[in-house]
């Protein structure tokens, strides 16, 4: 098992979508939001925990379901919780038209963890593409919250274009918390004046790295997150001290359906966060 450790208990049982409400809907960019929301059940929103990383599934009736990451504070027990919403489909575009007091079912927390416990005492590369920083962010204010507890943190992130970039308030919040952040575009502005390219380059060019003491997280399209572990590993950071998170076609979240199957792996509950070794013969295989 490659995946960090779970929380203690699950607080709804895997089949059953509990109701939540969603209490504020904050547009990010151009078709992405980030919905709080909060389960009507009080002592459900008590016993509600999750780990950064992890991911609910959330219900429409009459749309489905759609597996969807956390995107807010980890230790928000009888709080909201928070995901960040890219609108694609036939679900995602359902819970677009949610407004404030509107309810939804979720089921969860599913799936494995960002390596919290590994980073500990370690400098931390955070690399992300568009909307993959969305599942990075609980991470982040981890990261944050116990930021002696760790080395260096780095985030180095993607987006097509500037007015792409999300959370840009936070990101300035997060250098003042002492994360050192690199922002990349694919396409430039006339007003940008940072980096053009992809990622990975970013990984390429920082300074100081110490590859022995160092975790690198990566979230994004699977081909960023590919050429993340390659420039990581040309920074002599071991395969071990690689972790991302994978995205595929999920149903029942529980590991039965077989839908989310990935070579041994399901992806819903032996991740999304795998370790780069356990996977990366797998991430060879086109289509897989
Ligand atoms: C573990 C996990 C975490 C995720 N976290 C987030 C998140 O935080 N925010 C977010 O916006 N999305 C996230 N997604 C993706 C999200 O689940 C899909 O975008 C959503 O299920 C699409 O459903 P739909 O009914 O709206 O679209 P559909 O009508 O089913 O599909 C619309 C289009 O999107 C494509 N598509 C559908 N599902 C996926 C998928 N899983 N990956 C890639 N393409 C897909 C379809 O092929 C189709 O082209 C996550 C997926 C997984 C597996």
């Amino acid at each position: 098992m490659n995946a960090e450790s779970r929380p203690a208990t699950l607080a709804c049982h895997p089949w059953v979508a509990h109701v939540a409400i969603v209490t504020e809907v904050r547009s990010e960019i151009d078709s992405v939001a980030t919905f709080r929301m909060r389960f009507r059940d009080p002592e459900i929103a008590r016993q509600y925990r999750f780990l950064p990383g992890q991911f609910n599934m959330l219900y429409l009736p009459s749309c489905g379901e759609s597996a969807i990451s956390h995107s807010g504070p980890p230790e928000n027990s009888g709080e909201d919780f928070w995901h960040t919403i890219r609108f694609v489909g036939r679900v995602t575009d359902s819970i677009a038209k949610l407004k404030v007091g509107d309810q939804l079912g979720v089921r969860g927390p599913f799936g494995s963890a960002w390596p919290l416990d590994a980073c500990r005492g370690r400098d931390v590369i955070i690399m992300s593409g568009g909307l993959g920083l969305a599942p990075l962010r609980p991470m982040i204010y981890a990261l944050i919250a116990q930021r002696e507890s760790y080395g260096r943190v780095v985030l180095l992130h993607g987006a097509r274009t500037p007015d792409t970039i999300l959370y840009p308030e936070e990101i300035s919040q997060w250098r003042d918390h002492g994360i050192e952040v690199e922002l990349t575009v694919d396409r430039a502005s006339n007003e940008w004046d940072g980096n053009v390219g992809v990622v990975p380059l970013l990984l390429d060019r920082l300074s100081n790295v110490r590859p022995s003491e160092t975790e690198v997280v990566t979230c994004g399209p699977e081909i960023m997150m590919h050429y993340s572990a390659v420039s990581a590993l040309g920074r002599g950071i071991p395969e071990t001290s690689i972790w991302m998170s994978m995205e595929r076609n999920m149903q029942c979240a529980a590991g039965l359906c077989g839908h989310c199957q990935w070579g041994p792996w399901f992806v819903c509950k032996d991740g999304p966060v795998f370790r780069y070794d356990t996977i990366r013969s797998l991430l060879k295989v086109r289509d897989l």
